[in-house]
Formats: structure tokens, sequence, C-alpha cells
């Protein structure tokens, strides 16, 4: 077998899913290296008891914290990555999110590159996920140069009645820009839609493919070229260099038991951000001793993975929406008419059933027997609330002797967040919503927080100076010539936006500087 290509990328999430769709009609020899294999497509799929509750689909795999006490992270090893179970909201930075920004807690650091030079990615990026949505409604949105391809996802009676209240108080709520094969009309999917508009949208693999996610809008389009191959069950374990350092000359695999080497003009790491840093410091040799890339030990830290939470307003009257997170709000998102600093995001949830509350079994359930809970979720509605952590050197990947990935996390930021739960708990007590809002846990592996990886960023940001950055403004690693990393470790802050849009664009971004390296512009 021909173990030589122009390009190996490893992972196929959001980053390396892309960024393949983008270099496959190039006609260069691709290999993709992918741990997990295809998610089954089965019932299970929509069953909130299998998802939520038995987690089905999450890794099989145990990480530590900084005392050694394990857990089991929230993630997920397929083709399409992360993706395969994300809520498809696709929005974009601010444009002051490319800048420094002054929290509460500290400094939110400033991008070396600016919303300008993202743009015309994320239009791109928006047209290749089929993302639904409408620019201008949004106060805080920066400026697009075209508009969404789809129409927003329309709302249902009680959340269209959600956005004419918070309209009525003067707020500026918006359509939730989703990723969504949806072809609708009067609320109803159309007999041609993928998308049949079901209630199992957020945090559960799609049955019928009509979440937009990198396997079904990137991976299977990309090995229509038969210059793109693709390996399942191929877990990268390491990276070896050439006497000089410069170059990546072998990329270990195991898979069925065995171990093989592939070798390419250009490696491309792609494997989130918590697996990416923990292979590079895996790929640790001599000119590298503090692992792969590593001169400036920028690896691994200012991990983020934002500040969130979900939450349910029990209202008065039942809610029967079955799609329900078609709306965001911003208008807390840099200050409140009380406080200075960003507070966060608030965004729709996927609908709350009763099976997700009797897994959940969450603190304030014991005192309420099951048909209480089943009664809760009929009259839930749901929202996700999602504030910026900032960069600390401190949270950090780093990998114990065994191998295995331990994970240091001190929470960032927190007063932010905690103003934006009060802002919400207000907002709905004066449209007479509720009279109580409680806390969830299940949703993104959130039952430990520090097992909520959902949203994970930033151990291999980039940068201009080689001292205070792993990658240049490229995404390739400034200590050799062949590595890059194409997910979301380079992000520098995590703004309060949902983060896969900005990897998706910066994917395309570094795929037009490859394209141009290897000679296909
Ligand atoms: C429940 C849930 C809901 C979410 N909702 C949203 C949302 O609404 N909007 C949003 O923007 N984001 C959302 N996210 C986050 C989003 O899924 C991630 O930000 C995004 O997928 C990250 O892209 P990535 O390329 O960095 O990594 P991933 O998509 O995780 O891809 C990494 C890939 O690398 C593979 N891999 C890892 N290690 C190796 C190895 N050693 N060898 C070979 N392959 C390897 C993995 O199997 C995977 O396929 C959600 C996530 C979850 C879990
Ligand atoms: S709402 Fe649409 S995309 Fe989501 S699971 Fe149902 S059919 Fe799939």
């Amino acid at each position: 077998m021909d173990n030589r290509y122009d390009v190996i990328i490893i992972g196929t999430g959001a980053g390396g899913g892309t960024l393949a769709y983008h270099l496959a009609p190039s006609g260069k020899r691709i290999m993709l290296l992918e741990r997990g294999g295809y998610l089954p497509r089965e019932k299970d799929n929509w069953e909130s008891r299998a998802v939520f509750v038995e987690s089905k689909y999450r890794a099989k795999e145990t990480w530590y914290d900084k005392d050694g006490k394990p857990f089991s992270p929230g993630i997920q090893y397929y083709v399409g990555g992360n993706t395969k179970v994300y809520g498809a909201a696709l929005l974009r930075f601010r444009e002051q999110d490319f800048g420094e920004v002054r929290h509460h807690g500290g400094i939110s650091p400033a991008w070396p590159l600016s919303y300008h030079d993202f743009e015309p990615y994320y239009t791109k990026a928006e047209h290749l996920y089929h993302v639904h949505g409408q620019h201008g409604v949004d106060p805080t949105e920066g400026p697009a140069s075209g508009p969404y391809l789809y129409p927003p996802v329309s709302h249902e009676p009680r959340i269209q009645e959600l956005f004419d209240d918070f309209r009525r108080l003067g707020h500026h709520p918006f359509p939730l820009p989703l990723g969504i094969l949806l072809d609708e009309a009067e609320g109803k999917a159309l007999h041609s839609s993928a998308c049949v508009r079901c209630a199992a949208f957020d945090g559960f693999p799609c049955l019928v493919n009509g979440k937009a996610d990198a396997q079904v809008i990137c991976v299977d389009p990309a090995l229509e070229h038969t210059n793109v191959e693709l390996l399942t069950g191929a877990c990268v374990e390491r990276l070896e260099t050439d006497a000089s350092g410069r170059v990546v000359t072998k990329v270990v695999v195991t898979r069925k038991g065995s171990v093989e080497e592939y070798s390419a003009d250009i490696v491309v790491v792609a494997c989130g951000a918590v697996n990416s840093a923990a292979l590079l410091l895996r790929s640790a040799n001599e000119k590298h001793p503090a692992g792969l890339a590593n001169s400036s030990d920028v690896v691994g830290r200012h991990y983020m993975r934002h500040n969130c939470s979900a939450f349910m307003a029990i209202s008065k009257d039942p809610n029967p929406t079955v799609f329900q997170k078609t709306l965001g709000l911003n208008d807390f998102y840099f200050r409140s008419d009380d406080w200075e600093y960003p507070l966060g995001e608030i965004q729709m949830l996927g609908k709350t059933d009763g099976e997700m509350l009797k897994g959940e079994a969450p603190g304030w359930a014991v005192w309420k027997p099951e048909f209480a809970l089943d009664f809760m979720a009929e009259h839930s509605i749901d929202f996700w609330l999602q504030s910026e952590d900032l960069p600390d050197p401190n949270n950090r990947v780093t990998i114990n002797p065994d191998g295995k990935i331990v994970l240091n996390i001190q929470e960032t930021n927190l007063e932010g967040h905690k103003r934006l739960a009060a802002k919400l708990k207000a907002m709905l007590t004066e449209i007479g919503c509720h009279d109580q809002l409680m806390s969830r846990s299940l949703y993104l592996g959130k039952s430990i927080p520090i097992a909520g990886t959902a949203h994970q960023a930033g151990t291999v940001r980039f940068g201009r100076d080689p001292k205070t950055s792993v990658l240049d403004l490229n995404c390739k690693a400034h200590d050799l010539d062949n590595l890059y990393v194409v997910d979301a470790s380079f992000f520098v802050s995590i703004a309060a936006v949902n983060p896969s849009l900005t990897i998706m664009a910066n994917a395309l971004r570094v795929g037009d500087h490859l394209l141009e390296r290897l000679g296909s512009a």
C-alpha cells in the first residue's frame, strides 16, 4: 500500500471536514484519518433516554481532573466529529469580539486578524452549511457581504408569542441562524425536505440526515472525489519529525489493534481542541522536548469552553412547541442598563421532555413525583445561556504518565453569567411567563461542570509572535514547516456565541492558503 499523500487531515469534524471539502476539488491526494466510525443510523438517534440518559453516542473515554479524579467528557468520536450531535446554531463572532474586550473578570484578548479578514469566509461557511437566518435583525451583528441563502426557520406559535413579548418589552430578539436542510411552508416541512422539523434537534444525532453536520455537508461530498480517502477507526497516536525537527515525516496510527504509518507533504491536525493539544504533547521528541510545536510552552494552555447554563421556565400554559430552537437575544451581549461589562447571549434550547428530566434527576427533582416531571416538561420553555470565559494559561490540557488526558480548569468571569440569568428571569417575570426558573444539567454533558467539553477551544492559539502563540496566521505551526492545526484550538478568545461557524470559516480561510501552497489556487 502506498501510504504517502499530499495532505493528511486528522479528524473530520467542523474543522477537518470543512477543510477536506475545500481541498477535495484540487485533485491532490488527500487522506482523512478519523478515530471514530460513522454514527449508526437507528431509532435510538431520536430517543432522549438513549441520547441523554444512557449517553449512547458519547465516547467511552476517561479523562482526569487536576487531582487525578476521573470523569467522562461530553465528547463524540464519529465521522463529522461533534457536529453529529450539535445544535447547529451557526453564528458569527461579533466585530468587537476580534478586538480586546474588557470583562468584569479580566481581559478577553484581541485576535491577530479582524472581523473583516473572516467576513468573506463567514459568508461562504453560512452558504455551505445551509444556514437559515436573517441578517440585520440583531443589532450586535457585524456587516455581512451577502444574505443567507435560506430564510429563517419559522417560530411555532408559543415561541412567536415569546418573540413578540420580548419585542414589546423593547428587546431585539432575532431568528437564530441554524444549519439545517429544511424546506418548509406554513411551519411544516415540505415533502422534499430532508429535515422533518421534529423535536430531536439539539444534542441528538439526526436519523434522516437533515442536520447540516460536517459528515453530511463536507466529508461525504469530499469522498465523491477519487483523490480523497477516509480511514475510520484510525486513531493517531503521535507525529514524528525528521532530524531537524522542522518536518513531520510520520503519522503513527493504531487501527484494528495494529500500528500503521502514513506520511504527507502537509499534515493537518483537526482533532478538536483537547485532542489536538494532547496529540502534540504526546509527540514530544528530542527537538521538541515539551511537545511538538511547543517552544512557546503554549500548547494545551488557555483552554476555554464558555460559561453556560440550561434553564427551563415553567410556564402556566402548556408549551406544545416541537422545534423550539428558533430564537436568540443578544441585548446583554456587551453590557446591560445596570452594568458596564458583557453578560452574554440567550438562545432557545431544544424542547425538554419528561424522559430527560427523569434521567437527569436534578437536585430539585427529589421532591417531585414522576408525573410532575412530565407535567413540568409539558409546560417548560427552555433556554440556553452562554457567556464568555477567559483564556487563562493555567486552564490547560496535559498528559499524565499513562498518556491519559488531564484537564485543569478554574472557572473564570462568572459574574456576567449570573447577571444574564437574572436578566432572563426578570424578563420572563415581566411577561408573566413563569413562576419558576429551574436549572438543567444534562445537556452538553454538564452533569459535572468539568465534563462540559462541548465548546472546547483555544489550546493551540494562533498569533504573530512565536513566543506567545503556537500557530502563525495561516494556522501553520511556527516551529514546523508542514504542520497545521485547523479546528477550535486556534481561538484566541471564545466570545459568547457558539464556536462552529468560526471554526468552519477558518477552515475555508486556511484552505485557500493551502490551495495556494499546493499550487492549486
Ligand atoms: C451537544 C452539543 C451541542 C452543540 N451545539 C452547538 C451549536 O449549536 N453551535 C455550535 O456552533 N457548536 C455547537 N457545539 C460545538 C461543536 O460541535 C464543536 O465546536 C465543533 O464540532 C468543534 O469542531 P472541531 O473541528 O474543533 O472538533 P470536532 O468536531 O470535535 O472534530 C474532531 C474530530 O477529530 C477526531 N479525533 C480526535 N482525536 C483523534 C485522533 N487522535 N486521531 C484521529 N481522529 C481524532 C474526532 O473523532 C472528531 O471527528 C455543540 C457540541 C455538542 C457536543
Ligand atoms: S429537526 Fe430536522 S435536523 Fe433535527 S433531528 Fe429532526 S429531522 Fe433531523
